[in-house]
C-alpha cells in the first residue's frame, strides 16, 4: 500500500496567499473528492503538487510513501507514481497522442526496458475501445483542436495507459455532456483497486453520482473546512457552499454565492 500525504501546505501566487495549510492523506485503494467553490484553491493544490513554478510553496510537504515530492524535479514526481489531469490540458502540436502516451509510459520505466510496441498498441486499442474513442484520435496531435469532451476523455485514456499509483483529476467533468461524463467515470472506476488512489477535484456534486468517493473534503478559502463521506457531497448539492459556510460559522466570501 502507498500513501500520499499533504501536510500543512501553504502556497502563494504572485505574493498572494492561496493555500493556507492544507492537510489530507490518501491511500492506494481509496478515492477522495475535493469539492469547493470557484477560486478557493483546488487547482492550486494540484498545480503545486505537480510542480508548476508559478505556484510557490512557502510551507509544508507532500509525501509519497514518506518521500517529499516537493524536493524532486517535476519529471521525477511523475516517475514516483503521480499523474495529474489538468483542468486545462495543454496542446502539444507536432506530437501525436500515441507518441505522447508511449513516451509517458517509457519515461516511467527503466531505459533498457521500454514497453513493447505490440503490447502498447494492444493496450491502447483496448482502452480506446472501452472509452468509445474513435481510432483517428490516436494519431492526432495532442489536444490540438480537441473538443472539451475529447480532451477529458483523452486524459482518462492517458490515465488508463500510464497506470499511476496516484492520480489527481482536476475538473474532469467540466464541460461534459451526460454520455461523456459516464464514459469518463467508467474509466476512473475501472482503475479502482488496491494499487490505485485518486483525488478527484470537482465543483459539482454530479460527477460523484458516478464515481462514489470514499472521503469527501470541502475546501474553502485555501483550507479544508469539512470532511465526510459521500453524503457530504449530497448535502452540498442541496444546501450549496454558502449553507455549509454559514453552518460552520466561517467568515469567508464566496466568489459565486450560488455555487
Ligand atoms: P479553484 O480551482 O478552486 O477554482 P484556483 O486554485 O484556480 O481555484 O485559484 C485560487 C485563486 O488563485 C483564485 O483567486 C485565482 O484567481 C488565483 N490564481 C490561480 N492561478 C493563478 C495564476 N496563475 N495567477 C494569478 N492568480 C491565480
Ligand atoms: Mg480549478
Amino acid at each position: 500500500m502507498s500513501t500520499l500525504e499533504v501536510k500543512n501546505l501553504h502556497v502563494t501566487i504572485d505574493g498572494k496567499k492561496i493555500l493556507k495549510g492544507v492537510n489530507l492523506t490518501l491511500k492506494t485503494g481509496e478515492i477522495h473528492a475535493i469539492m469547493g467553490p470557484n477560486g478557493t484553491g483546488k487547482s492550486t493544490l494540484s498545480e503545486a503538487i505537480m510542480g508548476n513554478p508559478a505556484y510557490e510553496v512557502t510551507e509544508g510537504e507532500v509525501l509519497l510513501d514518506g518521500q517529499n515530492l516537493l524536493e524532486l524535479p517535476v519529471d521525477e514526481r511523475a516517475r514516483a507514481g503521480l499523474f495529474l489531469a489538468m483542468q486545462y490540458p495543454a496542446e502539444i502540436p507536432g506530437v501525436t497522442n500515441t507518441e505522447f502516451i508511449r513516451g509517458a509510459i517509457n519515461a516511467r520505466r527503466s531505459e533498457d526496458n521500454p514497453i513493447s510496441i505490440r503490447k502498447f498498441l494492444k493496450k491502447l486499442d483496448e482502452n480506446m475501445d472501452f472509452l468509445d474513442m474513435s481510432e483517428e484520435m490516436a494519431d492526432r496531435y495532442l489536444n490540438e483542436g480537441f473538443s472539451g469532451g475529447e480532451k477529458k476523455r483523452n486524459e482518462i485514456l492517458q490515465l488508463m495507459m500510464i497506470e499511476p499509483k496516484f492520480a489527481i483529476l482536476d475538473e474532469i467533468d467540466s464541460g461534459l455532456d451526460i454520455d461523456a461524463l459516464k464514459v469518463v467515470s467508467k474509466g476512473v472506476n475501472k482503475m479502482r483497486g488496491p494499487e490505485f488512489g485518486s483525488l478527484i477535484i470537482t465543483h459539482y456534486q454530479r460527477l460523484l453520482n458516478y464515481i462514489i468517493p470514499d472521503v469527501v473534503h470541502v475546501m474553502m478559502d485555501g483550507r479544508i473546512v469539512a470532511q465526510g463521506g459521500p453524503e457530504l457531497a449530497k448535502r452540498l448539492e442541496d444546501e450549496g457552499y454558502a449553507g455549509l459556510r454559514d453552518e460552520l460559522g466561517l467568515d469567508i466570501k464566496l466568489t459565486d454565492e450560488d455555487a
